[in-house]
């Protein structure tokens, strides 16, 4: 797969950061996007480089349009067309809906839907003149299921279902796929925060007894982007050990 470009949103950490690292080892050209954590951008970026990719470090917060229009102005200058979009970066503010404030709406919203917007419109064209373009979106199983305390995080996970499906019909005449990974708990700093308890209720919940890694995920998103996936195109793959919500 050498010489094709990818860009991956938040590959400073976790799954972002797992799903750049496996594409700098196949040999791609992969731009590590962050929002604030430059040295750890930098530990994904060092990976991909010794292990035969090329890597663009760009800061950018994908809630802000003008800064991943510039980002892809950089991306032009170095390495020309992207054939990949992995929107991936993600937060979560969690807290019960009746004391949700529309500031802990907004900012999940945002990240997720509006920088999805804003990284899907500005690499739109790039999509659609690859031989293969693939967007994929990282969702969850939250969006699936609903979860106490992520109204705002499960509302806009849903939302990033109904995106995948429409862009995947918009690209389908330019031989251009959109598909979604929706992974369960995965073993990240947005995982690793929670309480003890909960994390071993999550494992007990789970067929498989345990968290899930990025890796795992990262898999998947391979497959996605590969020549391997060429008739799949606005589907939902889950990665959750068996859970089901
Ligand atoms: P994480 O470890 O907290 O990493 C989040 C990444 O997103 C970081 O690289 C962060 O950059 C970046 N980011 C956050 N806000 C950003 C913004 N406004 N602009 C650009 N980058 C931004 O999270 P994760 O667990 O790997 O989650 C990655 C994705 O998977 C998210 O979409 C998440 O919702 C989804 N997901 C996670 C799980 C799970 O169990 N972990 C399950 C299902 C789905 P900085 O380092 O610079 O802050």
């Amino acid at each position: 797969m050498g010489n094709k470009t990818c860009v991956v949103t938040g590959s400073s950490r976790g799954i972002g950061k797992a799903i750049a690292q496996q594409f700098g080892e196949e040999g791609w050209e992969v731009v590590v996007n962050y929002r604030s954590s430059r040295e750890r951008a930098e530990e994904t970026a060092a990976h991909i480089e010794e292990q035969g990719g090329s890597a663009l470090i760009v800061q950018a917060d994908v809630t802000d349009f003008e800064a991943i229009k510039g980002m892809r102005e950089q991306i032009q200058e170095v390495f020309g067309q992207v054939d990949v979009l992995v929107n991936n970066a993600g937060v979560n503010q969690d807290i019960k809906f009746s004391e949700m404030s529309h500031e802990d709406w907004d900012t999940v919203l945002d990240v997720h839907l509006d920088g999805a917007f804003h990284t899907t419109q500005t690499f739109f064209d790039d999509l659609v003149e690859s031989d293969g373009g693939r967007l994929i979106n990282i969702s969850s199983i939250i969006g699936k299921g609903g979860n106490y305390g992520q109204a705002n995080y499960a509302t806009a996970k849903s939302g990033i279902f109904g995106f995948t499906r429409t862009i995947a019909l918009e690209l389908a005449p330019h031989e251009s796929t959109a598909n979604c990974v929706a992974p369960g708990f995965i073993k990240t700093d947005m995982v690793e925060e929670l309480p003890e308890p909960i994390k071993d209720q999550i494992r007990d919940d789970t067929p498989l007894e345990r968290l899930g890694t990025p890796e795992e995920v990262a898999e998947i998103v391979h497959f996605l982007a590969s020549d391997r996936s060429s008739f799949i195109t606005g589907e939902v793959i889950d990665a959750n050990g068996g859970k089901d919500l």
